[in-house]
This record gives C-alpha cells, structure tokens and sequence, in this order.
C-alpha cells in the first residue's frame, strides 16, 4: 500500500520530514561512499562574506551548485563538497565597526586591535554556522564542518608564496598615484572594487572665475562638480586645436561651448597656453609659491563645461597623470578621512562634503563665482559602507599586470563561459585592466608580508617558516597571521643584515583571500598530507579541514567547474585566474556558470529599508526550499532573476499537477491492489503486453530523460524545467486522460507504465526538488519495493534507450491537433461537454492513426483529414498603392475580394480579377465566418469543427451533464470511489433512453423517478 497523499503538499513540513531522515540515515554520505574511487568531478566553491545569515540571493547559487554536485551525484561522479567562506578586510571590519559602534579608524585604534581583531573572528564564527544552517534548510549538501576559512593561517601563508613569486619576478612596486578612496574606510578602492558601485548623485554645479594675472579685467571661466578640489587647483586646461573666445563681460570660454555668444576676441586654444591667473585660493597658505597656468590636454571635451578645465593634481586620476607630464606641483588637500589638512586656513577638519556649500559661499563673496547650480551624474561609491568615494594620492602597493596580461587572456580563452557574453566580459576586462592595488590601509585582513629596509632592499616572505627564519623579535607572541600579533614581528634584512625591519601595515585586497583557494585548499606544493591542518590561525577550531598534499591537488586541479553571478568575473574569477596563471599558467577553471542579477518580483532591487527584502528564513516558511530552489532554477543565466511569492504561487499551482497525477496512481494503486515491480525502473514494463498508449509514454519518458541530460549537461537548468513541465503536462493531461478507466478496473500494463514514468520523473528531477522527489520517491519505491535504494540519490541518473521518434512526433502532433480543435470550440462558445458532428483536420501528417483518440477527446463522431473548410482572412486592396496603378479596376478587385475569389500563389502573393497582386497591395483583415464551423490553425495545422446541434446531440450532450453532475455528489457525498448507488432522477423521459450508459458511468444499480435529483448508497 502506498501513502494516501493530502489534497496538497505542504512542502516547508514535507521538507523538515525529509531533512531528518536524510541526517539518521546518513544518505549524504551513503551517496558519497558510493561514489567514492569513482571518475572526478573537480567544483571549487567560491566563499561566501562571513557577515551575515543566508539570503535569498546567496541561496540562488547555493541552489545551482547543489543541482550540479547533485546531478553529479547520480551519474557517479567523486565530489569534495567543500565549502568556503570569505572571513576577513573590509566587509567583516565594517559590520564589527557598526557593532561596536565605532566610526573612525582612530576609534578601532583606540579600542584595540587585538580585541578587535576577536569581535572579528567572533563574527566570522557566528556567521559561518548561520550560513551552514540555512543552507542545509535549502537542501545543499557540502562537507559542512570541514569548510575553508580566508582567515586560516595555511590561507595567509599561501598567499605569501604567491607575493614573493610576484616580488621575485619583479611584478610589486609601490606605486604613487591617484586613486579611489573611500573616506570612511580611510583606504583605496581598487578598480575592481569599483564595478556596480556607481548611483545617480546630485551634486553642486560651479562656473567659476579665475582671473588672468597678464591681461587685466579678463578671466578663464572653469566648470566643476567637486568644490572640495578646488583649493588644490594648480592650471586650468585647454584643448589646443579648439576655439576660445573672449566674451564682452571679460570671460573666456570655448567657442563651441557657447556659438550663440559674441566674442571680441578669438584665439585657437595653443596660444593660451602659458598664461597666468590667480588661482581661487590662493590666500591660503597651501597654495604659497604655486604659479597657476594654462597646459594643453588633448582630452578636453567639447561635450559640458566650458571648455577650459580644472586640474587639481591631488584629487584626480587624470589631473595627476597629467602632473608627471607638465611637471605641475601637486597639492593634497584631505587627510585619509578626507579632512582638509590644516594648511588649508578656515577649511581645517572639514570634510569634503561639508566644505561645499561655504567654498561656493567663499567664492561668491570674492567674486570669483560665475554661476551655481546642480547637477545629476552617475557617482562612485565605496561598495563595503555606501560612502561618495573621493580621489587620493596614494601610496599603494601595486602587482605589475603587462608581463602577464598575454598569459591570462591565453588561459582565458580555455574556459568555457555560460552564458558565452560573460567570457567575452573577461577578456574585454584582461585586456584593458590596469595593474592590480592589493594594500588597504585596514586592520583585519590578510598582512602583506613585506619588510622594507632602509638600504633600499625589500624582503618579502613567502612562508610562515621564513618569518620564523628572519624574525628577530616578536615571533614569540604571534598568535595568529593578523594584526597587532604581526605587527610587531621584526625581522632582519637580507641584504644588508639589519635587524629590526618592520612589516609596511597595509593589509592585502581580500580578492587575494579567494583567488589562492585553488591552492591553499587543494595542497598545492604540500609535501605531506596534514589532517586537520587548513584550521591554522584564526580557523583554529571552527573547521577540521586537511590540508592535503600535492598529489591530491594534481587530482582536482583544476575544477571542472565553478559558478558565481556576474560580479564576479572581475572579482573572485578574475583573482583566481590572475593567481593560478602566475603560479602553474593555466586557467584554474574548466567551465564557468555565471548568472544575472536578482530583483524582487516587481523588478526592483531588494533593500531592506525598502521592505522588500525577502529573509529566506521567511521564504523557507511560506513558500518551502523546493519552491525557490525551482524559482531559481527556472530562471536563463542570462537574465535578470525576479523573486517572490508571486512566481512561487504560480509554481505551486503548476506542482500541484505532478501531485495529482501521483495521487491518482496512490489512490487507485491501493484500490486495485497494484505492487509495482522494482525492475520495471530500468527501462519501462517487461513482460506485460503494453498498449499504443503505453509504449509512447515509455517512449515519452525515455525522451524527458534524454532531454533533461542535455540540459543539465549544457548548464541550462530552465530548459531542465521546461522539458520537467511538458513531461508533466503530456503525462497527465493525455496518459491518464486518456487511460483512466484502465485504472479502474485492474490493468497491469497501466499501472505499470504509469509508476515507471512518474518514478523516472521524480529522478530526473531530484536534482532541483530535493525534497519532494526524495519524499515521493519513499512512498512509490523505497517503501513499495522489496530491495529499493532508499533515497532517490541513491538510484542513480536513469539510463533510457533512445525512445520511438516517430511514435512522439504522432502523439505530439494529435495533442495539437486536440489543443486547436478546443480552441475552436471555445472560440465558438460551445462547451467540451457537448458533443458534435465532425471535425475535419488539414496539414496533419503524421495524427491519421489516431482518428479515434481525436474523437474522443474533442468529444465528436467523425474526424476527416485533408477536407472541409478551411480558414480566410478577409482581405482589402491596398488603395495606396493600387489605385495610383490599377486605377479603375480597383472597385472590380475589391469585389472579388470580398467573395473570397483570390488564388494564393505563395510569399503572400495571389491573383485576383486577373491580376497578380504583392503582399503590400492587400491589406489583411479579421478572419472571415464560415457559418456553422469553428476554425482553428497554426503555421501546419487547420483545424474545423462543425458547430452545429441538432436534438440527438443536445440530448447526448444532457446526459453527459447529468454524469457529471452525479459524479460531482457522489464526491461531495464522501462516496468511496467503488460504492454502487442508487439514482433518482426528475421528469426527463428522454434521459433515460440512455439508461444504460448513465448506470455505467454513475455506478448506478438502479435509477427511479422522483421530484428531484438525488443519490443513495445502493
Ligand atoms: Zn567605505
Ligand atoms: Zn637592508
């Protein structure tokens, strides 16, 4: 006997069943016992940020990597199902910082690094075991327990190894330039840090007055957004081959810029430069001893402003490249904080924002100011805190990227991308990055291992044993690979013997921490294996991952596949193909999965503080993991991913028809008795004589199968679903439609055929479903026969022979057919239950064999192929066109057109009233009424149905009612499907010469007149 099964599933209690049961009996590691020895299947988890609990977007790739290792799985693949997570820099510090409440560095400093250094671990603890249950809830199966940490001290030290290979090869400098910086951070912003960071800003829009110091009562006019610049204004630059013209109010600005304007003066930008002015503060004691003039740059733009632009050295990019070529001083005005420093008179402390408004104030009331107002622009923020960043000098340090740019596209092109735009998306970045700023002025982060001596020589150390090597102090107290216990390590210079040469107090870019996974987890260059030993430093008891030895990274190196969303190509993708390319030139991934963005289900961001934010505890509550793991996987990689409870209503309405169909199978299994026969999993009923009917669901199955492999094996799990739904669909809306009375009286070639084709959908998928799958999978299988693996994961991937083309392409073809036969008559107004004359069919070749099975489900008594009428569309000439050319035998064509006299001659050409006319000349109408016939087509198919009732068919079409109207009280009446009734009917003589037929179909013994409708238990 099987499980009756409620009305509906309630999938969050089905699934908390299941999550029990998969615990007790260990099917997770009963898979990978089976598993085991057997090919590999290298996947590499990219870490997740140990700052919070799961959210539904990170349950989006969590679900696509538990699909694959899943699917995996079944096809025998050895896995490692580690787990990773991301556990130091910037976003762990920020969280700890609003935690504790602190807001500037110097309060981190002041609290203490080693305590906070603790708050950060306690944070990274806390988080890691949220993620590994809400993970677990959403069915992902990993080697919880045994994950990677980016805070281990075996992590830490691999990256040394990666930054000597760097150092020795001479790719790190220290490099002196302009960069993003976040101020609240009170660090720099790598380029790669800055992808999606930008937002609609508005910001003040100045016109500002420089006057020049050789040529009286004239003056350059500059346009800018960032008031805070421009204290640290050294030249203003000019386009050399453009036009610039003196205005009669004393002002010069670009021609084009303003062509309306009358100038009494012209000059082509080159004679400009040289020029001197008073620079806007020079009061200022920063600005003592700097001469302002104008320099010619090639890249000003005609576009905004005025033509003439600002250069402040110190706060900009370009501004400070363009330094180094005119030789120009350059002046910093904020501090790390970005606080004015104190040379800068009455704006001392202030920040950048708040200086805006009495810089412009200042300006003004000297007369300097021309113009203010506001401007809208796209902004970068700082991506860890949300703050505007602003631009620093800086010194950074810097891997040199030219020598090895070559090499990372080479590798690049190895690794096949999904979607393919994201591959391209890499290669466009490789080619055109800049070289790599790996130092952040922060706290908890990776420690750069490099020791500059005051000789000039820079040692950098490579591994935890050359520390201990050269230190000659501190190594005693070195808890960890972490600041303070870093810090103060000293150790001696290789070149000139030097004792005590301190570590620079940068931190490393935590990209570093996720692109040496490959290596660090996998034991790249270990001579030994070590159990337990990746839980070093600060993973100290949080994981009992090994570290293993150099033949297991030759195993798994590298993976066969990884999968993040699209940020990531030029994050941890970008990292680790940087890294394994400097280390073993080559691509540390075969293939690549990547996906979109995700967005509430009314296509906006999720925030928060816009309540739309989705906690997928929430989720796990009101829609159940199976739901979103299927919400996520029916979504194209390539698109952005709308998510909510509206689609996962609409996905538990389309469930809701597996369901049912595995109901009838229970319900009327245990009925009739029916013990299904475990070998019949292998490729359908043996031994049984099957129906037409039953060997295209055979066939049916047998292709699903070998669809949902392609798909899966082309990364497409929508297209898994697509083929899951229409499966679906054909298995309940024509087998059982169509096979129900087998049902109802014991017939094993049913009840056999239809098991094995839910079964074998329940396996293909398993991978998305989990739960559901594995739920059902006990009650059909694992309990009903003797011998059953007990989990579905434990059954493997189904292996079908190629199914019967032929016989599908029919079928397929007599479902369309049905489909446009019912949508004529919807069309028509008549209803499914009332039966009809005929239908004819044109263009059909494949459905003649199955006349019968159309009659019946389009509920008609004949069914003609290649005759009756078929569908027109009225048409119109095109007077426009053919009246300029046909003139008066316009009104003749028309006519002829409105009888349906027009022969087509093919690409929508056709002749009428002796004449050949284009598409264009006719203008096509609404469709043209045949009376009596309903018409229906698509670009094969024509389907026509004869709508008219005469009497014999209007009493066959109440009886049909009275059935159904008897079996609908039989329901309510809570009868067993079996019971025998008694019926009584009012008046209707003519009824009951279908007497026969009614008893049949009602299960009536016998039927009596009576005053009303009325049934009873016989
Ligand atoms: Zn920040
Ligand atoms: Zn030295």
């Amino acid at each position: 006997m099987f499980r009756q099964l409620p009305p509906v599933p309630d999938h969050p209690a089905l699934e908390e069943e299941i999550l029990t049961w998969w615990e007790e009996c260990g099917i997770f590691d009963q898979l990978r016992e089976r598993n085991r020895g057997g090919p590999v299947w290298s996947f590499i988890d990219g870490p997740v940020t140990a700052n919070k609990t799961l959210g539904v977007h990170t349950a989006w790739g969590r679900t696509l990597k538990d699909v694959f290792q899943r699917y995996k799985a079944l096809r025998g693949f050895d896995q490692r199902y580690q787990n990773g997570f991301d556990c130091q820099g910037l976003w762990i510090e920020v969280g700890v910082e609003r935690e504790l409440g602190l807001n500037s560095k110097r309060e981190i400093e002041e609290y203490g690094l080693a305590e906070f250094a603790r708050k950060c671990r306690e944070k990274v603890a806390w988080s890691a075991q949220e993620l590994i249950r809400g993970s677990k809830r959403l069915g992902q199966w990993m080697d919880w327990g045994n994950d990677y940490y980016t805070f281990s001290d075996t992590n830490i030290a691999y990256i040394w190894g990666f930054l000597k290979l760097a150092h020795d090869r001479g790719w790190l400098y220290r490099g002196h330039r302009s960069t993003e910086w976040c101020p609240r951070c009170g660090t720099s912003i790598s380029a790669h840090e800055l992808v999606g960071s930008y937002e609609e800003r508005i910001d003040p829009s100045l016109f500002v007055r420089f006057p020049l110091i050789d040529r009286p009562g004239q003056s350059l006019t500059i346009w800018t957004t960032t008031p805070w610049t421009l204290p640290a204004n050294v030249a203003a630059a000019v386009h050399p081959d453009e036009e610039y013209g003196l205005q009669e109010n004393g002002e010069w600005v670009a021609v084009k810029r303003y062509p309306d304007e009358t100038y009494v003066e012209r000059r082509r930008g080159a004679e400009l430069v040289g020029w001197r002015y008073d620079g806007p503060f020079d009061h200022l004691p920063a600005a003592e001893g700097i001469e302002h003039r104008v320099i010619e740059w090639d890249e000003v733009t005609m576009d905004e402003g005025t033509g003439l632009v600002h250069i402040a050295p110190g706060c900009g990019t370009e501004d400070f490249e363009l330094s180094r070529v005119h030789d120009l001083p350059i002046v910093m005005p904020v501090d790390e904080a970005g606080h004015f420093y104190d040379r800068f008179g009455w704006l001392h402390g202030l920040s950048t924002s708040e200086s805006a408004e009495q810089i412009v104030a200042d300006l003004a009331e000297r007369g300097r100011l021309v113009a203010a107002g506001e401007y809208a622009h796209r902004y970068p923020f700082c991506w860890r805190c949300n703050t505007p960043l602003i631009f620093r000098i800086a010194d950074d340090w810097f891997i040199s990227v030219d020598e090895v740019r070559p090499r990372l596209l080479a590798a690049n092109a190895t690794v096949e991308w999904t979607p393919a735009y994201f591959g391209k998306r890499m290669d466009d970045w490789l080619r055109n990055m800049g070289d790599w700023n790996i130092s952040r002025r922060r706290y908890f982060g990776l420690p750069l291992p490099i020791y500059p001596c005051a000789c000039g020589h820079v040692t950098v150390i490579g591994s935890r044993a050359e520390l201990e090597e050269l230190a000659t102090a501190g190594i005693d107290q070195l808890a960890e690979l972490h600041r303070p216990w870093i810090d103060a390590v000293e150790v001696r210079c290789q070149a000139c013997g030097t004792e005590g040469v301190q570590r620079i107090p940068e931190i490393g870019d935590v990209w570093l921490d996720a692109g040496i996974v490959p290596f660090s987890t996998l034991g790249w260059q270990n001579p030994e294996w070590v159990e337990g030993g990746y839980g070093t430093g600060a993973a100290k008891g949080l994981t009992g991952a090994d570290l293993p030895d150099h033949n297991y990274w030759q195993t798994w190196f590298p993976a066969h596949w990884v999968s993040e969303m699209r940020e990531q190509i030029r994050l941890w993708f970008y990292s680790q193909l940087f890294m394994s390319v400097c280390l073993v030139d080559k691509a540390p991934f075969r293939s690549v999965l990547g996906y979109e963005k995700m967005l509430d289900e009314h296509g906006r961001p999720m925030h928060g503080s816009w309540g739309n934010l989705i906690p997928a505890e929430e989720a796990f509550a009101r829609m159940g993991a199976d739901v979103m793991r299927w919400q996520y996987c029916d979504q194209p990689p390539d698109r952005d991913l709308f998510f909510g409870y509206g689609p996962a209503h609409e996905i538990k309405r389309k469930l809701l028809t597996l369901w049912n169909s595995v109901g009838f199978l229970v319900r009327y299994g245990n009925i009739e008795g029916f013990r299904p026969t475990l070998d019949d999993l292998a490729s359908g009923p043996a031994g049984v004589e099957l129906r037409a009917l039953d060997r295209w669901l055979v066939a049916r199955t047998g292709k699903l199968v070998a669809d949902a492999t392609a798909a899966l094996e082309e990364q497409l799990t929508y297209r898994l679903i697509a083929v899951f739904e229409s499966f679906v669909d054909d298995l309940s809306n024509w087998y059982i439609r169509r096979s129900r009375r087998r049902f109802y009286a014991y017939d094993d070639a049913a009840f056999r055929t239809l098991w094995f084709a839910i079964v074998t959908g329940l396996r293909v998928i398993s991978p998305v479903m989990p739960f559901l799958a594995d739920h059902l999978w006990r009650n059909l299988v694992a309990d009903a026969c003797e011998g059953a693996p007990e989990s579905v994961f434990l059954a493997g991937w189904p292996e079908i022979a190629q199914p019967d083309g032929r016989l599908l392409a029919e079928i397929a073809e007599v479902r369309r057919i049905v489909e446009l036969g019912r949508e004529a008559r919807g069309t028509a107004g008549v209803k499914l239950r009332q039966p009809l004359r005929r239908v004819y069919v044109r263009g059909a070749r494949l459905a003649g064999e199955h006349a019968h099975e159309i009659a019946e489900e389009l509920r008609v008594d004949e069914v003609g192929f290649d005759q009756g009428p078929v569908a027109r569309v009225r048409l119109l000439p095109n007077l426009r066109v053919l009246g300029p050319r046909l003139g008066p035998k316009v009104p003749e064509i028309k006519a002829a057109l409105e009888r349906g006299e027009a022969e087509e001659l093919g690409d929508g050409r056709i002749r009428v009233a002796g004449e050949e006319l284009d598409a264009d000349d006719v203008i096509r109408g609404e469709r043209v009424e045949i009376p009596g016939w309903a018409i229906a087509d698509d670009v094969t198919l024509s389907v026509a149905v004869d709508t008219e009732i005469d009497s014999e068919l209007e009493l066959r079409g109440r009886v049909y009612e009275l059935i159904h109207t008897v079996n609908t009280m039989r329901k309510d009446a809570g009868l067993e499907l079996t019971d025998r009734i008694v019926l009584t009917l009012p008046g209707g003589d003519d009824l009951l010469r279908h007497e026969d037929w009614i008893k049949a179909e009602t299960l009536a013994t016998r039927i009596e007149r009576g005053n009303s409708l009325t049934i009873a238990k016989a």
